[in-house]
């Protein structure tokens, strides 16, 4: 597997206007927000705005493009039980987060915009007596009722035994993704999928999940029936499987760790031994990151690691124009634009090649928004 290159951010103070892919450079910046979709090869594609505060004016919707497709991916890691805000006790923290105030600031971007995801990435449970009363249940209700589309498991959603998470899992009524953690116990198998595929807007976006090692995190007794493979090698057995199935996007929500020295398992070093994911949203170390880091293929293709420290003080978002592959719209249709034209890349990809995923990234732009008083 070849080395992929990473490419250090460099952020313009206050705009957060980046360059990152490879194919990027020299091309025009325009920058900026909100102005609508303009021909691939012109436009920055990436803007990123460090923190969206939640009485600031929103992101303007890109006017996508009639073989455009915008999805906003909404996303969460470590929320560990903090259903109300932090309490107001001089921590660095107090004021901020809540549930809330979550669902408020989701359901206003569901409101602007008709393609969303909801993501998370592990660790809902522990750390309020929420869950020491409840035992998950109300974390459970509290993402079901804000539209989750998917989660993975992280190492305290084990803290009460397997048989603790079976007993509360009814509850959500979205699915957990973990492709690395075997399942045997047959009451988990049937609530636990490797991946699950979302068509959104029309584009098929595959959502596969990491799990951390167990060993010293979790006994050995709450995770029994449930044990840990290669992330690496699960990973690129969902990339495959995702591409085969037509999946323009593929994103990975992991509990693996930002990154460690040495060569433990972590979302640094996934980007960089796994090609084909576009969009790693990690939890686990509880880093607050301003923007994501971008790595770069050879061709072009890039893979972004982002992760939103925890308790719900951040909701993670990251924009997407997505843009149909192959031939353009018929000149002087409407919205028709002339698109970069990028060949699809066959070999890349273990047992798989992308030819037929119909959409590619085109533009990415993000900003995580503070969930805090401002927005009550
Ligand atoms: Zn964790």
């Amino acid at each position: 597997m070849k080395r992929r290159e990473f490419l250090a951010a460099a952020a313009a103070a206050g705009g957060g206007l980046l360059f990152f892919p490879r194919w990027a450079r020299g091309l025009t910046a325009s920058g900026g927000k909100g102005q609508g979709s303009l021909p691939g090869a012109e436009v920055s594609p990436w803007e990123w705005d460090p923190l969206l505060l939640g009485g600031r004016q929103d992101l303007e919707p890109w006017a996508a493009g009639q073989d455009e497709v915008h999805l906003v991916i909404l996303h969460t890691n470590d929320t560990h039980s903090r259903i109300d805000p932090f309490p107001m006790d001089g921590g660095p923290h107090q004021g901020l987060g809540g549930v809330a105030r979550r669902a408020a600031l989701v359901r206003r971007i569901r409101g602007e915009h008709p393609h969303v995801l909801l993501l998370d990435a592990g660790d809902i449970f522990q750390g309020t007596p929420y869950f020491n009363f409840f035992r998950g249940e109300i974390e459970l209700r509290a993402m079901s009722a804000m539209g989750y589309d998917a989660a993975t498991l992280g190492n305290h959603d084990f803290d009460n035994g397997v048989s603790g998470l079976v007993d509360v899992l009814p509850h959500a009524a979205f699915p957990f993704v973990s492709a690395n953690y075997r399942i045997e116990d047959p009451d988990l198998a049937g609530r636990v999928q490797p991946w699950v595929v979302r068509e959104v807007g029309g584009v098929k976006v595959g959502i596969f999940g990491l799990g951390i090692a167990f060993e010293g995190l979790v006994p050995r007794q709450l995770h029994e029936g449930v044990s840990y493979e290669d992330p690496y090698g699960a990973a690129q057995g969902a990339v495959a499987h995702l591409r085969r199935q037509g999946c323009s996007l593929v994103i990975c929500l992991s509990h693996l760790g930002y990154r460690y020295s040495g060569e433990r398992p972590s979302d640094t070093l996934l980007a960089q031994k796994v090609e084909g994911i576009d969009l790693i949203l990690g939890g686990h170390t509880h880093t607050f990151m301003d923007r994501p880091d971008v790595y770069s293929d050879a061709d072009g293709r890039s893979t972004l690691v982002h992760q939103v420290g925890f308790g719900g003080i951040r909701l993670g978002r990251i924009d997407v124009l997505l843009a149909r592959e192959g031939d353009p719209a018929p000149a002087g249709s409407p919205g028709a634009a002339p698109h970069r034209q990028v060949g699809p890349s066959p070999g890349d990809l273990p047992g798989g090649s992308r030819t037929a995923a119909p959409f590619r990234p085109l533009r990415w732009r993000g900003g995580d928004y503070v969930v805090g008083p401002a927005l009550d």
